[in-house]
Parts: structure tokens; C-alpha cells; sequence
């Protein structure tokens, strides 16, 4: 998968920052860097000729681990109403099984899944870091190694946000029995993170270490300012005003709403990438776009926990910035991201093509802004096919009935709301070629171990 010295793309059509333009020829050298964008070229036979060329974007939230429990939490509970909170006791129960050899294997299982679907890299928000009842692993960052080992295999691009995680709630209460594999105070968490950034050594140079504050009911104020301070400039993510509860913990503990208290607080800028954010008033909503923060999206996840809508149609109207990630990862699909994200606005204010301009389709404002937001929270020199950012690249399939024929935004259009991920056929992540025909180039080993993992696990259960 290293990718060739001076490799040349020649397509028919590609997405440019500025536009659609014909005849591209995109230039990389081995390190996964575009060293020209030529417009308008000739197609010479030692080029791969492809037909539609777009730079492809980051999943900026992932649990990997929740992959493996897809589906499972779909029956009715013993409480009255089924809520994120009765799923996330299910979670809890899961989790508690897994071993380093299983997050591995299922790691490298939807991050495999993750390219087949058009993302190049991922924002992997990791929190599993100890053992069974809590007690460390001999070494502290074994997780993160486990993770970094599975990106090794699948040639992602890996931002790693190790996650500091202390208290069970906003009042500092001790972490619940499902919560133990999760705790570090600030100390510990310090130590984990070094570990992890020696473990991201032997990966390619387009890896980035970031940090992520759970959330405000996980971590207190002493904790936040601490890792506000570690990040620097690098990625901060943060879950954010989720859920109802949520908000009526935090207003309760701390006399604001979630994104009031933290805009009032921190210095909120461009490396925060705040996730969900769908529980938020007008004004927070504006407030949050004027930061030039990332909202960190995941509309499959949020539809399936019930979370509620994100404000899509006001914050994109304020400037705002945001990106798509899979987070529970029960579903991979960008298009279907998207597609939820435009359709959960039409449903809401009953309109149709909700975010869409005079200029811009709305395929295209949501595919563009999903490539550069996702860029922006990963850290990552990506979002734009130009001389300078990584190979981070998607093509479509030219024998895709729905493609037939079209050109420009109709295309984005076509591939987010008439067609799906099949479409993909291939791509590469910074300059490294993972995905071939539509499938990721270790796509049997890859799957034969999540299946020996997944039957193991199932015995457990
Ligand atoms: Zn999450």
C-alpha cells in the first residue's frame, strides 16, 4: 500500500477548491503529499484514469469498539421508555468483555469499512483504555497501541484523541461499574496519552494526536482547563449538549446550558471540535457558528439514539462549520450521513433542499463542508485537492446507472440522494491506495478475523 514515488491521477472531472473543472491531473509524492493540480491536461498512459476525482473527507468521531454491537440494542428494555440511556447501560455490558486482541480486530474491521465508504481518515475518540474492573494494563496506552496497530493494517489516516475521562457526573460522583475501564484523573490520563503518541511513532507521518474531555458531566472544570492546556493547538473534541438530561445535569451543577457555560468559559477556536451539539438554543447555535469550532455531526447515530435534530439551517446560515462522524458506528455510510442530516431539516421545517445556495447544490454544500470541516477537527493537511494537502481521495463508479451522464453538483446529488457507498470505487488516504474496485485492498483477512472475534464474543455474551 506505500504509495508509489510521483504518482499521477488523470480524471475526467474533479472537485477543485474552487470548483469543477475537466481533464485534472492530480500529482503526489511518496509521502502522501499533492505536489500539482493541473486542470485542463492531457492524459498520458502511465496515469490511473479515472472518471470522477473528489477529496474525501474525514469521519471525525468514532468509537471503534461500538461497531461490534451493532444491532443488539434493538429489543424493547424492562424500562418504560427506551432511551440513549437505556442503550448506553447495554454499552456498558458490552464493553466489559472486550480484550486488546478483540478492539483490535474490530477496529481494523470498521476502519476497513470506513475507506470502503469514502472516508480517507478518522477521528478515533478513544476512551476504552483499562482492563476488566478497572485496574490499568501493564501498559498504560496497550488500547491505544491496539488501535494504532488496527490503522497500521488498514492504511487510515488516524488522528487518536485519547479521552480523559474522571467522574460519573456533573456532582464528581464516583464512575458506575460500566464506567471503570474508562477513568484516568488528569495524571494518569497525561502518562496514557505520552504512551499513545510513542505508539503512533511507526505510523505515517499524516497521524495526528489530539485530546478529548469527554464531556461536561466527565470531567470537572480543573480537568477541562488541564486539557485545554495539553491540546494546544492540536484537535480538542468534546461531547456536547446531547441530550435533555444532559443539559438539565449541567444548567443544574454549573447555572448555564452546556454551550453557554462553555463559550462563557474557554477561548472556543478552531481546533475544538464540539460533538453533537443538537440540544441548543438560537442564540447558542449562532454563538457556536461565530467561533469557527467544528460541530461534529453523526445524524445515523443521532437518529438511532433519538437524540433530536441539529439546528442545520440556522447554524449553516451563521457561517458555521461542521463534519460527519459515525460515532456508534452502527451504520457506515457517508452518503447516508448526509442524506439524514439534509432530510432531518426537510422533515422538521417542511421545506426541500434546506441548505442549499444559488451557487451550490445541496449535495454540494453538504459534501463541501463535511471535507473541510472534517479536515479542520482532524488536524489534518486534507479538504482540498491542492498542491501542499494529503492524497485524500475518492472516486465514483462511471458505470453507475444514477452517474449516467451528469456533471458538476448533480453528481454529489445523485450520489448522496439517489445512490449509496457502492458507489465508491476507490480510495486513497494519503497517497496510500486502500480501497480498489469498491473493496479495501486486506478486505479477507480483515474480515476473518472480526468474524472468529464476533463468534467468540457472541459465546461470551
Ligand atoms: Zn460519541
Amino acid at each position: 500500500m506505500s504509495p508509489n514515488a510521483g504518482t499521477t491521477i488523470f480524471a475526467d472531472q474533479a472537485l477543485l477548491p474552487d470548483g469543477w473543472a475537466e481533464n485534472v491531473a492530480v500529482r503526489f509524492a511518496q509521502d502522501g503529499l499533492i505536489t500539482e493540480v493541473q486542470p485542463g491536461a492531457r492524459s498520458a498512459p502511465s496515469q490511473i484514469r479515472v472518471s470522477t476525482l473528489l477529496p474525501a473527507p474525514v469521519n471525525l468521531h468514532s468509537h471503534a469498539f461500538q461497531r461490534a454491537m451493532a444491532g443488539m440494542s434493538e429489543r424493547k428494555g424492562t424500562e418504560q421508555t427506551d432511551s440513549f440511556w437505556t442503550w448506553r447501560q447495554i454499552m456498558f455490558r458490552f464493553l466489559d468483555m472486550l480484550t486488546p486482541e478483540d478492539v483490535e480486530a474490530i477496529a481494523a474491521f470498521v476502519q476497513m469499512e470506513m475507506l470502503e465508504a469514502g472516508y480517507a481518515a478518522v477521528g478515533e475518540f478513544h476512551y476504552l483504555h483499562h482492563q476488566h474492573g478497572g485496574a490499568p494494563y501493564d501498559n498504560l496506552a496497550e488500547m491505544s497501541e491496539r488501535i494504532c496497530a488496527a490503522a497500521d493494517q488498514t492504511g487510515i489516516g488516524l488522528t487518536h484523541l485519547p479521552v480523559l475521562y474522571t467522574y460519573g457526573g456533573c456532582d464528581k460522583r464516583a464512575l458506575a461499574a460500566g464506567q471503570v475501564r474508562f477513568g484516568n484523573d488528569f495524571n494518569r490520563f497525561h502518562k496514557l496519552r505520552d504512551g499513545a503518541a510513542r505508539a503512533m511513532r511507526h505510523l505515517p507521518s499524516d497521524t495526528v494526536l489530539g485530546v478529548a474531555p469527554h464531556s461536561l458531566r466527565a470531567v470537572d472544570e480543573d480537568g477541562l482547563r488541564q486539557a485545554v492546556a495539553l491540546a494546544g493547538d492540536k484537535p480538542l473534541h468534546m461531547h456536547l449538549a446531547e441530550q435533555v438530561a444532559e443539559v438539565e445535569e449541567v444548567e443544574a451543577a454549573r447555572g448555564m446550558r452546556p454551550v453557554e457555560w462553555l463559550l462563557d468559559q474557554h477561548r472556543v477556536g478552531s481546533n475544538w471540535c464540539l460533538i453533537h451539539c443538537t440540544q441548543m438554543t438560537p442564540e447558542e447555535t449562532g454563538a457556536l457558528a461565530r467561533t469557527r469550532a467544528v460541530a461534529g455531526l453523526c445524524p445515523i447515530t443521532e437518529s438511532s439514539l433519538g437524540d433530536g435534530i441539529f439546528d442545520g439551517v440556522r447554524y449553516l446560515g451563521a457561517g458555521g462549520r461542521f463534519g460527519i462522524g459515525s460515532d456508534s458506528n452502527i451504520r457506515i455510510s457517508l452518503s447516508e450521513e448526509l442524506r439524514t442530516l439534509e432530510y432531518s431539516q426537510r422533515l422538521r421545517d417542511k421545506v426541500r433542499a434546506s441548505v442549499a445556495t444559488a451557487e451550490k447544490s445541496t449535495g454540494r454544500v453538504l459534501f463541501d463542508a463535511a471535507v473541510r470541516g472534517g479536515a479542520q477537527a482532524a488536524g489534518r493537511r486534507s479538504g482540498k485537492m491542492e498542491a501542499g494537502c494529503f492524497a485524500d481521495l475518492v472516486t465514483l463508479d462511471p458505470t453507475a446507472i444514477d452517474l449516467d451522464g451528469l456533471r458538476g453538483d448533480a453528481i454529489l446529488d445523485a450520489y448522496i440522494f439517489a445512490g449509496d457507498d457502492r458507489m465508491v470505487q476507490d480510495v486513497w488516504a494519503a497517497g496510500r491506495h486502500v480501497v480498489a474496485g469498491g473493496y479495501h485492498v486486506k478486505r479477507d483477512a480483515i474480515r476473518a478475523r472480526y468474524r472468529s472475534t464476533m463468534a467468540a464474543l457472541r459465546a461470551r455474551l
